[in-house]
């Protein structure tokens, strides 16, 4: 609300009081909106998909696409993922069960493209911040190439 009051000076002095509960509303509702912008903005594997960031691309299918990882962390280091985006594999799983056959079947295919198919490779998705996932756009890792050992240390 604006006011308009007479300072002892005698000028006309104008205030903005604005209530706590409005001030909380607009708060949450710029804060709605924030979130909702980040959910709409491209993740990095969006912008591969679309051609915006350049990657090596060694197979692609209607649903999916699958390049090289650019920090390697085996011989065969491509990354697999659904052109779709979900957060992780579990609400791929959930909310489109045929796409991650997709995921899974491209996956193969890039294996045998690889020549690691016959010798053995590993896929895995990493899931939340403990795993390690920095890109929050579902992908699996295939690796392969040479013997990969276990995957995880036992705890200390
Ligand atoms: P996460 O850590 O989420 O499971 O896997 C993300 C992967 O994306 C990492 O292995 C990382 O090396 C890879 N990566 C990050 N930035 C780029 C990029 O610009 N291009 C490619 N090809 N891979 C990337």
């Amino acid at each position: 609300m604006l006011n308009d009051a007479v300072s002892p000076s005698g000028g006309l002095t104008a205030s903005f009081s604005i209530s706590a509960e409005r001030l909380r509303c607009h708060r949450a509702r710029v804060l709605r909106r924030a979130d909702t912008l980040a959910s709409m903005s491209d993740t990095l594997f969006e912008r591969i998909i679309n051609r915006e960031v350049p990657a090596d691309i060694v197979h692609e299918t209607e649903t999916t696409i699958a390049f090289r990882d650019i920090n390697p962390r085996a011989t065969t280091h491509v990354l697999v993922v659904p052109k779709t985006r979900y957060r992780n594999v579990a609400e791929l799983a959930a909310a489109d069960p045929g796409l991650l056959a997709d995921v899974v079947n491209t996956a193969a295919k890039v294996a045998e493209l690889e020549g690691v198919a016959e010798a053995g490779y590993r896929l895995t998705f990493n899931t939340g911040e403990d795993a390690g996932q920095t890109v929050f756009h579902v992908h699996g890792h295939l690796l392969g190439g040479s013997s990969l050992g276990p995957e995880a240390r036992p705890p200390k």
